[in-house]
């Protein structure tokens, strides 16, 4: 069994359980994203805590690609470029789907 594939069910779960904490939180555990959050008295706290919301829905999303991709056979392949993945970079996030070199030409 691989590290990375440990570390990423870890990952997984904990992004869950704070995103469902999250959640009731900001009040909408029933998932309705339908209202304007613009009205709320605590706007700070509100934005503050979307934010952390999205972030973690994000990071969640990326960890469920990465353990699609190991049931697929192409994880550690970029998605981009389809060389390997550094192990090193890798193991430092474990759900990456693309190399340095495509990962540093994204974020220009
Ligand atoms: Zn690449």
């Amino acid at each position: 069994m691989w590290a990375e594939l440990e570390d990423l069910r870890r990952q997984l779960d904990s992004a869950a359980g704070e995103l469902a904490a999250v959640r009731v939180a900001r009040g909408d555990s029933s998932a309705d994203d339908e209202h304007d959050p613009d009205g709320s008295t605590l706007s700070s706290d509100w934005s503050r805590i979307s934010g952390l919301a999205a972030a973690l829905g994000e990071r969640r999303a990326g960890v469920e690609r990465a353990l699609e991709r190991i049931d697929s056979g192409t994880y550690g392949a970029c998605a981009r470029c389809g060389r390997p993945i550094g192990r090193a970079r890798l193991g430092a996030r474990p759900a990456a789907d693309l190399c340095i070199e495509c990962a540093r030409e994204m974020s220009r």
